[in-house]
């Protein structure tokens, strides 16, 4: 055991006092066992749980062991166990010990402790060493390399990239099974993110109360497709747009913030089990800063947003009030970080004008031509073929992706592609507004993207379709 578990189990940890427990008896703690000397008093250190706590007499005169006896104890956090031997029943009982008893000893704890054997901790989880057997009522269990319950994958490393695997499977079966049956139905959008949010959120993060510190990119894969797909825009268009399009957190942030919701309902449970398990993570994440289970997830996640308060005072915390603040920080920082990426790729650096709030863009909800709303979505978020795109994939230097059919000069971008370029004259006249193509500016390109009048917006579609169909026949 190292420096810091022991300081933790000798401030955390229970203590069990055996009383008047004969010399020589054999006495056992979960897996270890050790025969009584003459001082012996029990037991410290104990982590908080259940444990069990065995024993067998020995004659004094044939020196023979008795049959072993045995019971589970639930050792809270900081407690004390009295127990006293019973010479005529050999066995360790509370019989004659009064609540004041119990009292005194807790209170003489100190004088005790040098008479009372540390807990023979090994820490928890990994392999099981070769020679390793486990019982249960006699039989012989088996060992296994990974078990499945209620349909998520425990493997014996603590890894769960299988459960990740079959999420993703079953998720993208259910995704092709949604869009096959509403294909003609032309639903619009939320009611699109509506469905997949019922029917294939719920499989993609079924059980990440469990699994959800682990990475899990395959599952955020299938979302993130089924966006592209709802958008239109092509698999490589930058997924920070993406979600700040739709007004979509991303799924890692869905699956926190359950982890969370999971984390209180721990924290108030009832369940000997549970509690126990939880109590006995935190003391290892208390000991070791590089911890890395369960709750040295939460913990982490709970400071990196700036609430690592909470978790120091998790005792005191209410569902009621504390969940929604950490749920709401929790979508702040992941929008931050959403906004952080589109601020700082010079790809962005229109689409970071053209919103405001976090949620789906206003254009996408209104009565639009699914093909033209698609091509404004295409322009906005930078999914086009315009050279300045097509040039980055062939390497050239950005001040050369210029426009091949005009003489102007320019690069060929959005701006230059709706306003300016000389090609689509026509088309600009019969659909776009004399207001922005007289002195065109990008500031007036904005505000024609993201224009809030939906004929503007129909007109604005049109021209991006014919557009882009006429550019492409000259190619
Ligand atoms: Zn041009």
């Amino acid at each position: 055991m190292d420096q810091e578990t022991a300081q933790i189990l000798f401030r955390e940890g229970a203590t069990m006092v055996c009383l008047d427990v004969p010399e020589g008896t054999e006495f056992g703690f979960d897996y270890s066992s050790w025969t009584a000397g003459p001082l012996f008093k029990g037991v410290k250190m104990i982590p908080p749980g259940i444990h069990f706590v065995y024993y067998s007499a020995r004659n004094k005169q044939t020196d023979e062991v008795g049959p072993r006896t045995g019971t589970f104890i639930n050792f809270e956090q900081k407690s004390v166990v009295v127990r006293k031997w019973n010479p005529i029943a050999e066995e360790l009982t509370e019989d004659g010990i009064s609540a004041d008893d119990v009292q005194r000893i807790q209170d003489n704890l100190k004088d005790l402790d040098r008479f009372l054997g540390p807990y023979p901790y090994e820490g928890n989880g990994g392999k099981l060493h070769t020679n390793e057997q486990w019982t249960y009522n006699g039989q012989l269990l088996d060992i296994v390399e990974s078990f499945t319950y209620l349909g998520v994958i425990f493997k014996y490393n603590c890894k769960f990239l299988e459960t990740e695997k079959k999420l993703a499977e079953q998720g993208q079966k259910c995704l092709y099974t949604m869009l096959s049956r509403t294909k003609y139905l032309y639903l619009n959008n939320e009611t699109m993110l509506a469905l997949f949010e019922t029917y294939v959120k719920s499989i993609l993060c079924y059980g990440c109360e469990v699994w959800g510190s682990h990475k899990a990119n395959d599952i955020d894969k299938v979302f993130m497709k089924f966006c592209k797909r709802l958008l239109g825009v092509k698999a490589n268009c930058n997924n920070a747009m993406v979600y700040i399009e739709l007004g979509c957190i991303p799924l890692r942030c869905v699956r926190i913030i359950r982890m969370i919701k999971y984390w209180f309902k721990i924290l108030g449970t009832t369940n000997c089990i549970l509690k126990s398990c939880y109590v006995n993570l935190t003391i290892d994440c208390k000991a070791k800063r590089s911890c890395s289970n369960w709750a040295a997830f939460i913990r982490s996640e709970l400071y990196s947003i700036g609430l690592g308060e909470l978790w120091e005072h998790q005792e005191y915390l209410v569902f009621q009030k504390h969940f929604s603040i950490i749920k709401k920080r929790i979508i702040d920082v992941h929008c931050q970080e959403l906004y952080a990426v589109i601020n700082n790729s010079q790809k962005c650096y229109i689409f970071s004008h053209l919103i405001d709030n976090f949620c789906m863009q206003s254009y996408l909800l209104k009565p639009i031509p699914k093909k033209f709303r698609r091509c404004i979505t295409k322009y906005r978020l930078e999914s086009h073929s315009l050279a300045v795109e097509s040039g980055r994939y062939k390497n050239v230097a950005r001040n050369e992706r210029k426009c091949i059919f005009c003489n102007h000069n320019d690069i060929e971008d959005v701006f230059h592609f709706v306003l300016k370029c000389p090609l689509y004259n026509s088309l600009r006249s019969r659909y776009i507004k004399n207001y922005y193509v007289k002195k065109p500016s990008v500031f007036k390109l904005v505000q024609l993207l993201s224009s809030n009048n939906t004929k503007e917006l129909c007109n604005l579609g049109k021209y991006l379709h014919y557009a882009t169909m006429f550019r492409n026949s000259l190619l």
